[in-house]
């Protein structure tokens, strides 16, 4: 596996186990390459255009970054999508995992999605997806150019940590 450690940060290519065990947010970055049709139950299809998308989520609980990641990295074998975003690694592999490791109490899902849209030109591109539980209009944002890892990570790590 081709890693980048940093201070805080661990940027996983074309992430696959073994990831950490512990709790943590975390960022995927996915790529879709032709404009698609993206089925959400009670959304219906919802078009998405082709480009770099990230996803941000958090881990916690038992088996932490580990089984949540493990779990979106094992769709689409998977057959019962659960969550938003296990419809979207379904069709669209992640490419790249930023992740920071953290307690259990911290979450940094919301403040990296609010950054992230602070750039210009992006777009969310489905309301609510993956913030059913807090009040950010999405987790899921259309990056406006190609985004690499190292890029990604940068941004991220710009977040106000405590
Ligand atoms: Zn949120």
């Amino acid at each position: 596996m081709d890693s980048v450690c940093t201070a805080h940060h661990v940027v996983e290519r074309t992430p696959r186990p073994p990831l950490p065990s512990l709790g943590g947010s975390y960022a995927l970055l996915l790529h879709l390459n032709s404009p698609t049709l993206l089925r959400i139950g009670y959304m219906g299809l919802i078009p998405l255009l082709p480009g770099d998308y990230v996803y941000t989520g958090s881990a916690r609980g038992p088996g932490g970054l580990a089984a949540r990641v493990g779990r979106h990295l094992r769709l689409p074998e998977m057959r019962r999508a659960r969550w938003h975003i296990d419809h979207l690694t379904a069709i669209a592999p992640p490419l790249a995992l930023v992740a920071r490791v953290h307690g259990d109490e911290e979450r940094y899902e919301c403040k990296w999605a609010a950054l992230l849209a602070r750039q210009p030109g992006i777009s969310r591109p489905v309301p609510r997806f993956g913030s059913s539980d807090c009040a950010c209009p999405s987790h899921l944002i259309r990056w406006p150019a190609p985004l690499t890892p190292e890029e990604l990570r940068d941004f991220l790590e710009q977040a106000p940590y405590t």
